[in-house]
């Protein structure tokens, strides 16, 4: 079993795609894991760790993906939630819900409801704990790491401490002591994320935003220091630029998005089909995506990845793209580890066990 957990999201079909495919979808389910995938002539059974249908509700997605992640969290393990995509497919819908300030419980997006829960989590844990939530909140566009929280930020520098965790120098962290704060600035965040236009989907997110919550553990007794990060990622869109139509600041624009997509899939590469993970050089600087994420998907971290699609027969070709890469991403092998402060041996790498790749053959 690896400790990455992999589904796939398929929203309902738009009202443009109800008129183009007359109600005809490229899936048909076959249980919560399996479903039958048809291109044109071709068909194939996909499996993930679940799968979510149309009807699918937020909270069936957060149980399953994001809870166990912030369970985690209050115990100083760090998790990591992805959402990938292209645009359109509902990572957005997925992660914020249709507003970050929803009002309708059952439309509370993932982000909402980490929050709640941690919350919830850390109120009925031990009193020999004193838990800090903090906030930090950055979009990478254009390979560039902006402050969402402050935007005089607009170019920070990823670093790594001693304890070979991915620290953002300078980034404004916001103490949060409840859920309803914790909206008023993620919602002040959002705004100040960067949208562009495409033919796709005008409005569509032209940046990768990465949604850090750390909670910090004090030990009232001894004093020791832990901490539990969940992040969560709403990836840019990774549909291919000649679909988008794209031209000049949005074509550059959509290279870099495919240049940092396709960095993210050579690490979940290496990390699959590597002969070893002490060996194998693992590509993690190749973006500031991936270097953002090294953590998550190398060493001391729980990871998520949520598959969002289309069901579309005319989306069929982005779709399989997106399942591909969930598959590819199945194989990655790394175990948990409580990341303590002052344990100098819960090295990230120490516990990665990876197989040589005898699946990569195996996936379509
Ligand atoms: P993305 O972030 O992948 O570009 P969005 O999340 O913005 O896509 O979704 C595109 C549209 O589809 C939005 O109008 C959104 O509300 C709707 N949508 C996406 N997923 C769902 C879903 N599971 N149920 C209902 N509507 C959805
Ligand atoms: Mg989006």
């Amino acid at each position: 079993m690896s400790n990455i957990t992999v589904c796939a999201r398929f929203r309902p079909l738009s009202s443009k795609e109800k008129k183009d495919s007359r109600d005809n979808i490229c899936i048909s389910s076959l249980n919560s894991e399996s479903f039958v995938f048809k291109e044109e002539k071709e068909e194939c059974t996909i499996s993930f760790d679940k799968v979510f249908y149309e009807e699918s509700m937020q909270a069936d997605v957060y149980e399953f993906l994001a809870l166990p992640i912030v369970k985690d969290a209050v115990k100083g393990v760090n998790g990591t939630i992805i959402t990938y995509g292209q645009t359109g497919a509902g990572k957005t819908y997925s992660v914020e819900g249709t507003s970050i300030l929803e009002c309708d419980e059952q439309k509370k997006g993932l982000l909402p409801r980490v929050v709640d829960g941690l919350f919830e989590c850390i109120k009925s844990a031990d009193e020999l704990t004193k838990y800090t939530v903090k906030l930090s909140m950055v979009e990478i566009y254009m390979e560039k790491v902006r402050d969402l929280l402050d935007l005089t930020k607009d170019n920070i520098q990823i670093k790594e401490n001693k304890m070979q965790e991915i620290l953002l120098s300078g980034v404004k962290e916001i103490t949060i002591s409840d859920p309803e704060g914790a909206l008023q600035s993620l919602s002040g965040g959002i705004v100040n994320r960067a949208v562009g236009e495409t033919q796709m989907n005008v409005g569509s997110s032209r940046s990768h935003c990465v949604y850090i919550l750390t909670v910090q553990l004090e030990s009232t007794t001894d004093k020791r220091m832990k901490t539990g990060k969940v992040i969560l990622v709403d990836l840019a869109g990774s549909e291919k630029v000649e679909k988008s139509g794209a031209e000049g600041k949005v074509l550059e624009e959509a290279k870099t998005i495919n240049k940092s997509l396709s960095a993210l899939g050579n690490v979940i590469n290496a990390l699959t089909c590597g002969p070893s993970a002490k060996s194998s050089h693992i590509p993690f600087r190749d973006s500031k995506l991936t270097r953002i994420l090294q953590d998550a998907l190398g060493g001391n971290s729980r990871t998520a990845l949520l598959c969002c699609c289309s069901p579309s027969p005319s989306n069929a070709l982005e779709t399989l793209s997106t399942l591909r890469f969930g598959m590819r991403a199945k194989h990655i092998k790394a175990s948990p580890l409580v990341s303590r402060r002052e344990d100098m041996h819960a090295k990230k790498h120490g516990d990665i066990t990876l197989t040589k790749d005898e699946s990569c053959d195996r996936i379509l």
